[in-house]
């Protein structure tokens, strides 16, 4: 027997360039599914897979199963070909065959920032124990779609002390950013980089019902496991809410503690670190669609944030991410058609004429819960020369106020279309990306429109990710207007409202105006923004 560090090394000589089955040359290279590996097993859970071993697992589990397809759905910014593997009983791992099946789809990413690497590994091992037959039942009313590795780039980045304190793995782990330097995890909203534009794509073609992306958390010592959040945003669809938070995250916690042993909660921190001010309590994170959970939400699908606990061993992180995803999967199993219905009714549903955020923020329960902290001992990393924390089995309950949700501290009414000038060509093109239905006015047309007057513009002194955000002031005048034949229209009454609504409001604080999209228009015309909005009619 050799050592796992020897096998390690070994087996990644062997490793050649690997393909995707979807616009390869070659034939596949792939393994046997009985010796199969990761590499944590492999090297007794202190490395992560690299992305061509990712590759080749993924062309191994899909030569052994004809429930396991695989295509790629884009690209990172280095090129890398991004893999999908679809689970069902399908044709092939194309759009046209997974939304034939008539099923509920289920898609769970791994490695979006990927220093978080558990994520990616608990999916490998989901698509051996799928290509080993297991979860045959998840067939008859779903397909499941997993993307391992998001963050294929930064995967290959690889740093010995990539995440502070992190319990491992000790070999190294990939880089937060992607490979432009942007958080892939603040992207969602402004689409700057491939990743996001192939993510955006994939749920335009796909379609997935629930979307699950898969984190490891360092913050505050508590005793879970896996944290997560449902959207946070205010203005996701209540039924999308509802279920989240009624239904099906406290069945699968329920479910965990039964099985596992393993408590599971809703995502915080408690202070300090926020400063003095800030009463005890348990604070969750952001509400703007930035961020992958609320951005989900906020094209009426059921987003789940998985935050694995950063201080547990890798293995046990691995296997918490593991079996959280499971058991989403199996209550998405017993409940498909609700989750169908539930999704249906929120596409259905105009928010012309409703009242919607443009921000928001954190609302204090109106009771104490009971928070399970926990507490760490500090060991040595031997390769990175400096320290990690390992959890310890301490639990110590604590009432406090939990500020888990968000309530809207700026509203506007949603109109009935936004009108676009033709030559707001970036504008336009990001819509496009998001798969915003757009049309044309086909002749001149008169209008009583809404035009925001501006009072003041600033753009943020300091540089983020790429930007500097802008905040407009201002007001909305009626005015009539004649725009001409080529301008753009976007309805509010389609699925992706809200969206539309969070994108183009002026006062948006993730909108397109945020991100500086409209910058060259705004210093041509600082005094109205150039897109107006009706409120009510046909068009
Ligand atoms: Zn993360």
């Amino acid at each position: 027997m050799r050592k796992p560090f020897a096998a390690a090394l070994a087996i990644a000589s062997l490793l050649i360039p690997a393909t995707l089955a979807a616009g390869s040359s070659g034939p596949p290279q792939a393994g046997d599914l009985s010796s199969l590996q990761t590499r944590p097993e492999r090297t007794d859970f202190r490395e992560t897979t690299g992305y061509d071993e990712v590759v080749q697992i993924v062309e191994t589990v899909v030569a052994s199963s004809p429930r396991l397809h695989a295509t790629t759905f884009g690209y990172t910014y280095q090129g890398r070909p991004l893999p999908l593997v679809v689970f069902g009983d399908v044709q092939d791992a194309s759009a046209e065959s997974v939304l034939a099946s008539g099923k509920t789809r289920v898609y769970v990413q791994g490695n979006i920032h990927a220093g978080e690497v558990c994520g990616k590994e608990a999916l490998l091992l989901l698509l051996r124990s799928l290509a080993r037959g297991e979860h045959a039942e998840w067939l008859h009313s779903l397909v499941v779609m997993i993307a391992p590795i998001y963050n294929a780039d930064g995967n290959e980045m690889i740093r010995i002390d990539g995440r502070r304190g992190q319990n491992g793995p000790i070999g190294g782990m990939g880089q937060r950013p992607n490979a432009q330097g942007l958080d892939l995890n603040r992207d969602h909203m402004k689409l700057d980089s491939p990743e996001a534009r192939s993510l955006a794509l994939l749920l335009q073609k796909y379609d997935p019902h629930i979307a699950i992306d898969l984190h490891t958390t360092n913050g505050t010592q508590h005793a879970y496991h896996v944290t997560y959040a449902p959207p946070l945003n205010p203005n996701t669809h209540a039924s999308i809410d509802e279920l989240l938070r009624d239904e099906l995250l406290p069945s699968v916690t329920q479910a965990l503690k039964q099985e596992r042993g393993w408590n599971y909660y809703y995502y915080g921190n408690a202070p300090g670190g926020y400063g003095p001010s800030r009463e005890r309590g348990w604070y969750t994170y952001d509400y703007r669609p930035r961020f992958n959970t609320n951005y989900i939400g906020m094209r009426n699908r059921i987003g789940i944030l998985s935050e694995a606990y950063s201080y547990a061993t890798f293995e046990e992180r691995i296997l918490a991410s593991l079996y959280f995803v499971e058991t989403i999967v199996d209550y998405a199993r017993e409940n498909s058609e609700k989750v169908a219905a539930v999704v249906a009714a929120a596409d259905a549903h105009s928010v012309v004429g409703e009242s919607l955020a443009l921000r928001a923020e954190l609302q204090r329960s109106e009771e104490q819960v009971e928070i399970l902290m926990g507490a760490t001992e500090t060991i040595p990393n031997p390769f990175s020369g400096g320290t990690m924390r390992n959890r310890l089995d301490v639990t110590t309950p604590e009432m406090m106020y939990e500020y888990g949700t968000f309530r809207a501290i700026e509203e506007e009414t949603a109109p009935a279309a936004y009108f676009i000038p033709a030559d707001l060509q970036m504008v336009l093109r990001k819509l496009a990306h998001h798969g915003v239905l757009v049309t044309e006015l086909e002749a001149d047309t008169t209008l009583s429109v809404e035009q925001f007057r501006i009072t003041s513009s600033t753009a943020s002194e300091r540089e983020y990710q790429g930007h500097q955000e802008r905040t407009l002031e201002g007001a909305y005048e009626t005015a009539e207007v004649t725009l001409p034949a080529g301008t753009a229209v976007v309805r509010l009454d389609q699925p992706l409202g809200r969206l539309v609504f969070y994108l183009l409001e002026p006062r948006s604080d993730d909108g397109l105006t945020s991100w500086n999209f409209l910058d060259r228009a705004l210093q041509e015309n600082e005094e109205v923004y150039p897109i107006v909005r009706a409120m009510s009619g046909e068009f």
